[in-house]
Formats: C-alpha cells, sequence, structure tokens
C-alpha cells in the first residue's frame, strides 16, 4: 500500500481470496484498521499477518492467521492450499551442473523445507506497474533480493536472533545469481534484504564469480559485518 494507497478500488480490481500484510510492531493500529477495511470489503477473504513483531498480534484470530516469521513461507503455502482444496506439491530440488558448488544448508526436500533453493523466484511482472517508482535514496531503479535468512550471532541491541531463533538459512550462489540475471532490464541497483549478507565468505566470493561470468553490470547494496566485510577466503584468485 505503499504504492497503491486505494486499498477499496485495489480489493474491488483484483478480488483476492486471501490478503497478506506485513507489518513491524509499531504498525499495529494500521495493520487493524486494514484488516476491518478489508473484513468489512468482504467478510470471506482469509488474511495473514507476517513480519518482525513479538507477541501483539496474538490476539488477531480470527481476524488474521499469525505464525512466527521463520516458518511463515512453509506455513503460507499450506494455508494457500487448504484454501484451494489441494495437497502441497513436493518440489524437487533444483539440479546444478556438475562441478558447481552448493552452500546452502540441506534439510531435505518437502513444503516446508529449509532450503531455501527450493522457493520459486519472485513473479516479478506482477509488480511491473509500479516499478518506476521503486527507487532508493539515490533515485537508483532497485530490485529486491533475499539470499539468506537470519543471522547465528547474538548482538545484544539486535532483534533479530530473537525472532529468528537465531538460525542462518542461505541460498546457494548459483540460486541467487540466476535470480539477479532474471531481473527486469531497467533494474540499476540490486538491494540485498538479508541480515548478514556476508556470513557464508566462500558463498560471497562464489556470488562475485558468478556475477562477474555472466557480465552482469549492475550496483549492489547489502547489510554486512565489518568483519566479513574485509575477509577474503584464501582459496580466491581474483
Ligand atoms: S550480526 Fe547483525 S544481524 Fe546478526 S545479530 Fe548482530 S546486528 Fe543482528
Amino acid at each position: 500500500m505503499r504504492l497503491e494507497r486505494n486499498l477499496d478500488r485495489a480489493l474491488s480490481r483484483f478480488r483476492p481470496s486471501l490478503v497478506g500484510i506485513t507489518a513491524y510492531t509499531c504498525d499495529y493500529n494500521s495493520t487493524l484498521s486494514v484488516l476491518r477495511e478489508v473484513k468489512k470489503f468482504d467478510a470471506n477473504i482469509h488474511t495473514a499477518v507476517g513480519g518482525i513483531m513479538p507477541r501483539c498480534f496474538r490476539g488477531l484470530r480470527p481476524a488474521a492467521c499469525r505464525c512466527p516469521l521463520h516458518r511463515a513461507v512453509g506455513r503460507l503455502l499450506q494455508g494457500v492450499c487448504r484454501l484451494e482444496g489441494r495437497r502441497p506439491e513436493r518440489r524437487r530440488r533444483p539440479e546444478y551442473r556438475p562441478g558447481q558448488r552448493r552452500d546452502s544448508p540441506d534439510d531435505g526436500p518437502g513444503p516446508v523445507s529449509k532450503d531455501l533453493d527450493l522457493l520459486p523466484f519472485p513473479d516479478r511482472s506482477l509488480t511491473r506497474q509500479y516499478r518506476k517508482r521503486y527507487r532508493d535514496n539515490m533515485n537508483n531503479k532497485t530490485g529486491l533480493i533475499m539470499t539468506s535468512r537470519g543471522c547465528p550471532f547474538r548482538c545484544s541491541f539486535c532483534a533479530n536472533w530473537k525472532i529468528m531463533g537465531g538460525k542462518y538459512l542461505a541460498r546457494s550462489a548459483e540460486s541467487v545469481v540466476e535470480e539477479i540475471a532474471a531481473m527486469p532490464e531497467e533494474v540499476e541497483l540490486i538491494c540485498f534484504a538479508d541480515d548478514n549478507t556476508l556470513l557464508n565468505i566462500r558463498r560471497a566470493w562464489r556470488l562475485v564469480e558468478l556475477v562477474r561470468e555472466r557480465g552482469i553490470r549492475k550496483k549492489f547494496m547489502m547489510y554486512a559485518r565489518a568483519d566479513t566485510i574485509v575477509e577474503i577466503p584464501t582459496s580466491w584468485k581474483p
């Protein structure tokens, strides 16, 4: 709704069966008012709330379902499949060429697998109409990508490890570069929406190699710890 501010018009045009809202704790009141507006439009629309908030949305049922962030993907998929009266499909692990390295944790296939490589890429054609307004502070046309989730560190000022249970999951560099290569051509800046992008340093440098191999020329922006920014694996040859 940052870009599509008229909720009623959007609901009339799209006629959704499920509305999802991302919210921080400070968005509690506006989230409730959006939920009420959705239910007023059509009480049969299912609603879900996700995002970084601790317990404040606990009382929302039956207005919305909510689940912990690190389980959200699998739970949302299961919920959508249930609405459609079908079972979640078991997706196949992507194939990579022999010799390519994969550094993702491997928790086995399945709809609630933690292997982020199994998730489909976002369908950016759905947001094409808003694209010219996706800009960073420097006015670059921006494309967001999430290549990992969580962080294993325990910085006292940070909420991440409380929310994600201190877990860290990462996509393989091969999967990340495929998604970057598939970004709309007009995107100038790739913004990594990770909490700690360079944690797996081998994966980070593998990504550098693959970006160079593919001849991708974009600007990149990411959050990373200073100690990982200066680290170069001994095996890496520029
Ligand atoms: S390294 Fe960054 S993301 Fe990880 S706990 Fe510390 S501040 Fe949070």
